[in-house]
């Protein structure tokens, strides 16, 4: 088969959209550590955590071990408005590089929320709806998910509570407009509106927010308005389920054209489009079927793989979430306001924790100019604006092409572009001034909030 008889857009044809999700953890030895119970230590039982989200999610949440679970008719349905996504040949990107490596994209960013989030906003909204609840409430960073959340509570006629970190909701008013025209209510955070937003902005006054605020936040206001429940658009077991959906696709796709892939790279934030990505291709690794270098990309100023601790830490900054293993930053370390909205968060999925822990995957991270430094290029020969955080991961696919073409290797290389940037422009704007910085915490900021890690036996 020579080079051009690979269609440059590989579209999948309906019917090869799964029909399940795929649950990575079913193929894993090391199965990742469980939440604990803040309070007594202890594995978090489906009857504690059934008051904080839905009861089918609590399920797919605390399931280690069913390899695929249905996607149902109505969620197969909604996707179909956007799915599959485009798994598309680079050829451009390449040309430019001049490399002998071949890029791939799988493409998130075309449904209007633009992004990857949707694939796992319209389950749990869905699920939400079949318990017969009236709202949800959630937090979100650079307002990809709140986004996505809204979009579809409106599609299942549900109540959307979003806390949004301020930074976000103040670079980025567009976005919230997008959020309050699906009908959901958008609240700055930290905020005056909940007991622990008044205490974060106590010990911290001026503070831009983090997602750990805006999560305790949203927690609290869930559990304490009868008929809601929390959804968090990342981290948790039942979000990556929800997105391989991105990487069953991407691996029909590569299959179909009898592509083997040898580098797998994606950015993380939370680890929800990685894992989601990954999964197929981890699963086959973690059977012995296949091997593939997997990189996750995260960025220098949140550093959570590369400069973190293995450690069970909370998820939010106010610690009323439960315990997670996970590499984290501390859930007192708030990141600098940098543009990476959507990396974001302290800790990471407890699913690539310890995948990563086991070696089965690498980190790197990446400091902002020279990610937007990719996206611009990208941008210019591919069409596509990527988003910030997709951009993680273009720096990063460059790189490795460009080691190919010192070595001459002709690797093949597939990456996940989790989104678009039209909302980012702000950050865009800085980076076209020459006025974006690179701000790294110091071995002192990382320590100070790992010195605050809870204590668990
Ligand atoms: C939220 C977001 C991310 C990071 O979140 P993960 O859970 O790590 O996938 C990456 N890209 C985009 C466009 C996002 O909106």
């Amino acid at each position: 088969m020579t080079e051009k008889t690979i269609p440059y857009k590989i579209y999948l044809e309906e019917e090869e959209m799964p029909k399940a999700w795929y649950n990575l953890r079913s193929d894993m030895k090391n199965k990742p550590a469980p939440l604990l119970n803040p309070g007594t230590g202890q594995p978090l039982t489906a009857e504690e955590l059934s008051p904080i989200f839905c009861e089918e999610l609590v399920a797919q949440e605390l399931d280690e071990t069913t390899p695929f679970i249905e996607i149902p008719e109505d969620i197969r349905n909604f996707y179909k408005m956007y799915r599959p996504s485009p798994l598309v040949r680079a050829y451009c990107l390449e040309q430019k590089l001049q490399t002998p490596a071949k890029i791939y994209y799988k493409f998130e960013g075309n449904n209007t929320s633009g992004s990857h989030k949707l694939n796992s906003a319209i389950a749990q909204a869905y699920y939400a709806k079949k318990q017969g609840l009236k709202g949800v409430t959630t937090e979100t960073g650079a307002g990809q998910w709140g986004t996505a959340l809204s979009m579809a509570c409106s599609y299942f006629d549900l109540d959307c509570k979003v806390f949004m970190v301020k930074v976000s909701y103040e670079q980025k008013p567009f976005r919230r407009e997008v959020m309050r025209t699906y009908g959901a209510s958008v609240v700055p955070s930290p905020s005056e509106t909940t007991e622990v937003g008044k205490k974060i902005l106590a010990e911290h006054p001026g503070t831009t927010g983090s997602l750990g605020c805006a999560i305790s936040e949203a927690v609290e206001v869930a559990t304490k308005n009868p008929g809601y429940r929390y959804v968090l658009g990342s981290v948790l077991n039942q979000v990556l389920l929800h997105q391989s959906v991105i990487g069953l696709e991407t691996h029909a796709a590569l299959k179909k054209y009898d592509i083997h892939p040898d580098i797998i790279i994606g950015c993380a934030g939370g680890g929800s489009n990685l894992g989601g990505l990954i999964a197929p291709f981890m699963g086959e690794k973690l059977r012995g079927e296949a091997d593939y270098r997997i990189v996750a990309v995260e960025p220098a100023s949140c550093p959570s793989f590369t400069r973190g601790t293995y450690a069970y830490d909370f998820c939010d900054t106010g610690m009323i979430c439960p315990l997670a293993k996970m590499y984290t930053l501390g859930s007192s370390f708030i990141p600098s306001a940098n543009h990476a909205g959507g990396l974001r968060f302290h800790g990471m999925s407890s699913t690539l924790s310890q995948l990563y822990h086991d070696g089965y995957m690498e980190a790197v991270s990446v400091e902002q100019t020279s990610v937007f430094e990719a996206a611009e290029q990208f941008a210019r020969v591919e069409g596509i604006l990527p988003a910030p955080e997709s951009s993680h991961a273009i720096r990063v696919a460059i790189d490795e092409a460009l080691k190919c073409k010192e070595t001459g290797e002709e690797k093949t290389i597939v990456f996940g572009l989790t989104g678009t940037g039209y909302f980012d422009l702000v950050a865009y704007q800085k980076y076209n001034d020459g006025e974006m910085d690179d701000v790294i915490p110091t071995d002192e900021d990382i320590a100070a909030s790992i010195a605050r890690l809870p204590r668990v036996e």
